[in-house]
């Protein structure tokens, strides 16, 4: 029986977890579940799943969610804000987090997590893109082990030998790591009608079910420079070591390709419970609720490479990836503000790829090592992406 702490429980993933665990009462409790804004979604998930704790992360809700578990006879202690959430995901009686908070946000609870030695399922990416040696380095202290949820990283997880050594592709015969994404939406829009994009159309991806901030990072594919990144972090590869490849049916999930010209891939449905129930039973194998892919009817595979005049934050984030620590902080900082002033209706689908790219521009080259220097770095980030886009609506 392994205790769970689900950090953003209230979101898509969250949701998706908590759907896999409710299969398998024998196999997982549910020790603490936290939300932000959602507070009813949030009670009502404790209603079915009776953890110890709620957290939620705006103590502005707190009065509304007593009197909401009330009315639902939930009985879990609700606790409140930033140190709460580092609590309930490094308890004694926790055996398993996952990290599932969007953003910078899930950079603290995650890294308690790793602090305290857990088995942590890391689907929050942007964690690993702003601390990436933070965390490696904390989960080898500490011997935690960090699963890969998101797909590609999942996938590329499962079809690693069971030699593979951190960091070093040619002792298992490795000489690629292909990453697949499907391009988004406008995989094929006109590049002259770029300017036109919707929130609403940004925010309709062709294949998978997601939030909203990945789902504008699929579009703009930072989805796929921020995997990039989180790659080179999970597996400790160069950038030189990974291709990205587009595959717009989405049922490969990423391929792993060795020297004697094998490659190895995963395939499946595009449903996150699959790689969910992997990370939660592994090395064991559970049934996630998700059908299998169906030959029949799935018609043709078919692949090509990006285009980064098309998808300018790919570039930006391999660029990034290649600069250091400094830069993906703050490229993930400024891209969090941006996709925000998107989704408000301040700025333009073309101008996320223009904020990032000129707040790296403006800021000096540094180095960054601790976390209160990478917590700086993306504070001046978000300062400066905010300039940037105040400059851009005064245009
Ligand atoms: P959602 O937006 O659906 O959910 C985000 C979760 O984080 C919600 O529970 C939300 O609470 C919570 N949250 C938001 N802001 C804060 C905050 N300031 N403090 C604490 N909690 C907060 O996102 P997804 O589930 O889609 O994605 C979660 C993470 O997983 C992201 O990092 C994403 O990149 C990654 N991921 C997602 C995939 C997917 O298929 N969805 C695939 C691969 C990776 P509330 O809703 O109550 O406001
Ligand atoms: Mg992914």
């Amino acid at each position: 029986m392994q205790t769970v702490t689900v950090l953003g429980a209230t979101g898509s993933i969250g949701c998706s977890t908590l759907d896999v665990i409710a299969r398998h009462p024998d196999l997982f409790r549910v020790f603490a579940i936290t939300g932000n804004s959602q507070v009813e979604r949030l009670i009502e998930q404790a209603a079915a799943c009776s953890p110890r704790y709620i957290v939620l992360a705006d103590d502005s809700r707190y009065e509304e969610a007593v009197s909401l578990a009330k009315q639902h006879g939930v009985n879990a202690q609700i606790l409140c804000g930033g140190d709460a959430l580092e609590e309930v995901s490094s308890a004694p009686e926790v055996d398993t987090v996952m990290a599932a908070i969007v953003g910078a946000a899930g950079l603290l609870p995650t890294l308690a997590a790793v602090k305290a030695g857990k088995r942590v399922l890391l689907a929050n990416k942007e964690a690993l893109v702003m601390s990436g040696a933070l965390l490696i380095d904390a989960a080898n202290q500490s011997g935690a082990s960090i699963l890969p949820i998101d797909s590609e990283h999942n996938a590329i997880f499962q079809c690693l030998p069971d030699d593979f050594q951190y960091g070093n592709l040619a002792h298992s015969g490795i000489s690629k790591i292909l990453l697949t994404g499907s391009g988004g939406p406008f995989r094929d829009r006109s590049l002259s009608t770029f300017n036109e994009i919707t929130v609403e159309q940004a925010c309709t991806h062709p294949n998978w079910s997601m939030g909203q901030k990945i789902t504008v990072d699929s579009a703009t594919m930072m989805n796929k420079g921020l995997e990039f990144i989180e790659a080179c972090w999970l597996f400790g590869t160069k950038a030189s070591d990974i291709e990205v490849v587009i595959h717009p049916q989405s049922v490969i999930h990423s391929m792993v390709q060795y020297v004697d010209g094998s490659i190895i891939s995963q395939m499946g449905n595009p449903d996150m419970r699959t790689p969910i129930a992997y990370g939660l039973a592994y090395p064991h194998r559970i049934d996630s609720g998700v059908a299998p892919v169906d030959f029949n009817t799935i018609g043709d595979f078919s692949f090509t490479s990006p285009c980064f005049e098309r998808y300018p934050n790919l570039k930006l984030a391999i660029d990034a990836c290649i600069d250091g620590q400094a830069a993906t902080t703050r490229l993930n900082a400024a891209n969090e503000v941006a996709v925000a002033a998107f989704l408000a209706k301040k700025i333009r689908f073309t101008d996320i790829a223009r904020v990032n790219a000129e707040t790296l521009d403006k800021m000096e080259p540094i180095t960054v090592s601790s976390l209160q220097q990478i917590l700086e770095q993306d504070s001046s980030a978000r300062d400066m992406a905010m300039q940037v886009i105040r400059g851009l609506s005064a245009c």
